[in-house]
């Protein structure tokens, strides 16, 4: 590995939670993934999916890694040894993740870890298998306000946010006689009939990566071209079941509407950052999901998503603690980036909440959103908040942010300190309670979505 490899690593580590003493006695480390290579397959005749993981990790002290894992396993060597994992929750119990069951010392490590796909990750059963011909549908569909975060670990085994790690996905479909297509916001070959490589940037954290299979006759797609405002050509893709088509959706639409929230953003936060943007348009009933330079979303969230492409996808959070930021700035930008003379109606905690923690804030969505809107008024002289953000966007690109971080550079752009207001509204250790008759996060949240609903979408009704 190259040294700028591993200045990334110590990188990677600085935004890590802390290390602490568990029951055990045992010291729980967090540690860097450099790469993680990852073998699918999928075998329709027996209906199984199995992952085989080799993951080269960094540590930079002794003690007991931790990796997230929600799937059984069935086997784990850590260099070359048969180990175990074990459940972990974190001091303050605010998450759960696993411990390796051998400690490890400073330095690179190999971990090797099989696991079966049986059990639902954080919208449903991942995987439809279906018969007569065998055929399956796939989707590794994730969610930021999934209790104990809802990203990569739900299918195989990943690493908090904080990690930025080359991933690649090796897939394999077996006894299925039928064409199955591939989508992704990787770079994607086929290496043979049901077969491919995916190499995802490594920029990519956990919450990064789209991937989704299916049998190609069930898919339509239409794909295009945006002319980026930085000279490149990205290519466009938006897809959805053929079922769903039939029933009304109109590709065309998404595609359009794509066009004109992608040009929007570009004039306010900079060229985009990704290579290629990927739509899964689903049905009217359905919130959305972002994914890097990639969604799985209805028409009424595409601009929040594609937004999220900039705040959560490119600046990715380093916790649950910073996701408020990402969440805040989509929803202030779906009510068209208003100006507030008067802060948020209730104090809340979004921003100091545990360093372990995975999950959101559903307060991102209102009070974190008004915040924004406030701030823009607190900045009204300077031009508002959006220059800071477009600042923000360039300089922060690909890379993790924390809450304090995200303070720090709105109150240089300000001139002054700006702790009484974060203190109040993101980090309040008396936050107002919710109360009935304010705007419901949930009913705004465009993440907001069932597995029923999901999977009404993707699998057409005669297979149910
Ligand atoms: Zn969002």
């Amino acid at each position: 590995m190259s040294h700028s490899d591993d200045s990334n690593d110590s990188l990677d580590l600085s935004y890590a939670p802390p290390k602490f003493i568990n029951n055990s006695r045992q010291r729980v480390i967090f540690v860097d993934f450099i790469s993680a290579i990852y073998e699918l397959v999928f075998d329709v005749n027996l209906q199984t999916a199995t992952v085989n993981s080799n993951i080269l990790f960094f540590s930079d002290s002794n003690g007991f890694p931790a990796i997230s894992l929600k799937q059984p396993v069935t086997s784990i060597q850590l260099d070359g040894e048969e180990i175990g994992l074990e459940d972990q929750d974190s001091p303050d119990k605010e998450a759960s993740f696993k411990i390796l069951t051998k400690s490890v010392q400073p330095g690179r490590h190999e971990l090797k870890i099989a696991n079966l796909i049986t059990e639902e990750g954080a919208r449903g059963l991942p995987i439809q298998w279906l018969s007569a011909p065998n055929r399956l549908h796939c989707i590794f569909g994730m969610s930021d306000i999934h209790r104990d975060g809802g990203f990569l670990e739900a299918y195989m085994p990943s690493n908090y946010e904080y990690d930025h790690f080359r991933m690649r996905f090796s897939v394999k479909i077996i006894n299925s006689t039928v064409e199955h297509s591939i989508f992704t916001n990787g770079a994607t070959i086929s290496t043979a009939a049901g077969e491919w490589n995916i190499d995802y940037p490594a920029f990519y954290t956990t919450s990064c990566p789209w991937f989704h299979l299916g049998p190609s006759d069930e898919y339509d797609l239409l794909q295009s071209e945006f002319a980026s405002s930085d000279g490149r050509t990205i290519p466009i893709l938006v897809y959805s079941t053929s079922a769903q088509v039939q029933r009304g959706l109109e590709l065309e639409r998404f595609k359009e509407h794509a066009f004109s929230v992608l040009g929007e953003l570009e004039l306010d936060f900079g060229p985009f950052p990704h290579d290629s943007v990927t739509i899964f348009a689903t049905g009217i009933g359905q919130g959305g999901m972002e994914y890097a330079g990639a969604t799985a979303t209805r028409l009424g969230s595409l601009r929040h998503e594609l937004d999220h492409s900039y705040f959560a996808r490119s600046i990715t959070p380093a916790n649950g603690d910073a996701g408020w930021i990402d969440e805040a700035i989509a929803s202030w930008g779906d009510i068209d980036y208003p100006s507030f003379a008067s802060p948020p109606l209730r104090m809340s905690n979004m921003g100091q909440r545990s360093a372990y923690k995975r999950t959101t804030s559903r307060d991102a969505y209102t009070v974190g959103r008004d915040f924004l809107a406030h701030l823009d008024f607190v900045l009204r002289d300077r031009g508002g908040l959006r220059p800071v953000l477009a600042d923000y966007a360039a300089r922060k690109q690909h890379s993790t942010v924390t809450a304090r971080e995200f303070q720090t550079l709105v109150e240089s752009f300000y001139g002054a300190s700006l702790e009484d207001l974060f203190n109040k509204y993101i980090y309040s250790e008396t936050p107002t309670p919710f109360e009935a008759g304010e705007e419901d996060a949930d009913a705004l949240n465009p993440h907001h979505i069932s597995p029923e609903e999901l999977f009404d979408d993707v699998f057409p009704a005669i297979d149910k």
